[in-house]
């Protein structure tokens, strides 16, 4: 069930009309639903009551401190991907020995500062990585537990959305490298080999190459048994996606679902080797976790009818919310107010000064000038990748609680854009 519904033809955040946070807290803002937050976790949470696992929320989703917050209350772990990431962890309240680093290009400094916390787990993701930890964990009389990131490279044909978890990127160990790089990290006397990781990919509606990736993941863990290698965890990564009301999309698998699936495979498999030492399970939530816990509420400045095409024009833009100008994302956009006169066809774009800059396109609205529109969808890969461009101060952010509103971020105005800059003397 949404939190994002009409009530008398306005839509709401749970009990609060999106028209009167407009008029109090001005647009663009974020409004994210606690209820539907504390949900998404608990999705995860409950399908993993009684087992040794641990949700690491992946925070560049979303990494607001009320949101850590009130998910590290719920019992949340974080996994983090640099270490401004690891100090809103502890500004937040977490517990850095629930968090998990992954990331290929770690510095020194964050290797130190992860270290003097005392984190679950670096992710680490190449060989000049280990040695470069193995050196700073030395210097720092440290031991510091990894996990590799292996690239599972599973099939890409079937499906089309996987990004990070083929031969040809960025990220991770190749698979068939894997067990060298184990046998490398095993020697390195400062690292403790603990864990074996994948992240094949983001807003996966099937979880049949997540299945997959586990599948070669066990092999693996099989593989490095057998020499003596003893893992810890194994985790997961994240990448499980959402429904943003496409009607081209196909539902995405419900967590508990895949969850379900995850765990009978690994019972299965403990099972076949006559109840071998057990293994705690890590996944990395990043999207299903605030996704749909989030709008982006902005107001409609202007109507312009061109001659191929009408645009509404209105004050939220690519600075805010980037995923469409970025992948070519589609996201929903639907009026606050209900109204019942006909409807025209628009591109939905901000005044920033690129082409680029349209949060949705060809959409069939009864707008006018004055009026509200929600951006569906929008609690990940919204505010934690919005930007200053055109010297934009970056919108408000709201946490909705039943009647309640709170402000957990103010607007940016444009004294604190350029407060850090000086003149030449
Ligand atoms: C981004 C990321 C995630 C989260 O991905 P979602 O698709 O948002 O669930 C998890 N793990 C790693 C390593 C990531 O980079």
């Amino acid at each position: 069930m949404s939190q994002f519904t009409y009530n008398n033809g306005v839509m709401h955040a749970e009990g609060v009309s999106l028209s009167a946070i407009a008029e109090q807290y001005g647009t663009p803002t974020y409004v994210y639903s606690k209820a539907q937050l504390l949900a998404n976790f608990d999705s995860y949470a409950d399908a993993c009551a009684g087992r040794d696992a641990l949700v690491c929320y992946a925070m560049k989703a979303n990494s607001n401190l009320a949101v850590l917050d009130l998910l590290a209350r719920r019992g949340a772990g974080f996994d983090i991907v640099s270490g401004g990431e690891l100090l809103r962890v502890l500004a937040a309240g977490g517990d850095p020995a629930k968090v998990i680093f992954s990331g290929v290009g770690k510095t020194v400094d964050e290797m130190r500062l992860a270290l003097t916390h005392g984190i679950l787990c670096f992710n680490v993701e190449s060989i000049p990585e280990l040695h470069r930890l193995n050196e700073v964990a030395a210097s720092m009389g440290k031991v510091a537990r990894v996990s590799l990131r292996v690239n599972p490279n599973v099939d890409a044909k079937t499906h089309p959305y996987i990004a990070t978890g083929l031969k040809a990127n960025k990220f991770g160990v190749a698979f068939d490298d894997a067990l060298d790089t184990y046998r490398a990290a095993a020697k390195l006397a400062n690292l403790e080999v603990a864990g074996i990781d994948c992240h094949i990919g983001s807003q996966l509606l099937d979880d049949a190459p997540l299945l997959e990736a586990l599948d070669r993941l066990i092999e693996l863990i099989d593989a490095l048994g057998a020499e003596g290698i003893h893992l810890h965890h194994l985790d997961l990564g994240g990448g499980l996606g959402i429904d943003y009301g496409d009607e081209e999309d196909s539902a995405p698998v419900p967590v508990g679902d895949y969850l379900g699936r995850v765990f009978k495979r690994i019972d299965g498999w403990r099972a076949e080797r006559h109840g071998g030492k057990p293994i705690k399970v890590i996944f990395e939530p990043g999207r299903s976790i605030v996704g749909n816990t989030g709008v982006l509420l902005t107001r409609v400045e202007f109507i312009k009818n061109g001659e191929e095409k009408n645009f509404c024009i209105v004050d939220a833009a690519m600075n805010d919310m980037a995923r469409p100008a970025l992948y070519q994302a589609w996201m929903d956009m639907q009026p606050v107010v209900q109204a019942d006169t006909g409807a025209a066809t628009y591109d939905v774009v901000g005044p920033v000064c690129e082409s680029g800059d349209w949060l949705a396109r060809d959409r069939a609205l009864s707008v006018q000038a004055g009026d509200l529109l929600a951006m569906k969808t929008a609690g990940a890969y919204g505010m934690t990748m919005a930007s200053n461009y055109n010297t934009r101060g970056r919108a408000a952010e709201l946490i909705v609680d039943g009647e309640q509103v709170h402000l957990v971020r103010r607007r940016e105005n444009p004294a604190d854009l350029f407060a850090l800059e000086s003149l030449i003397k």
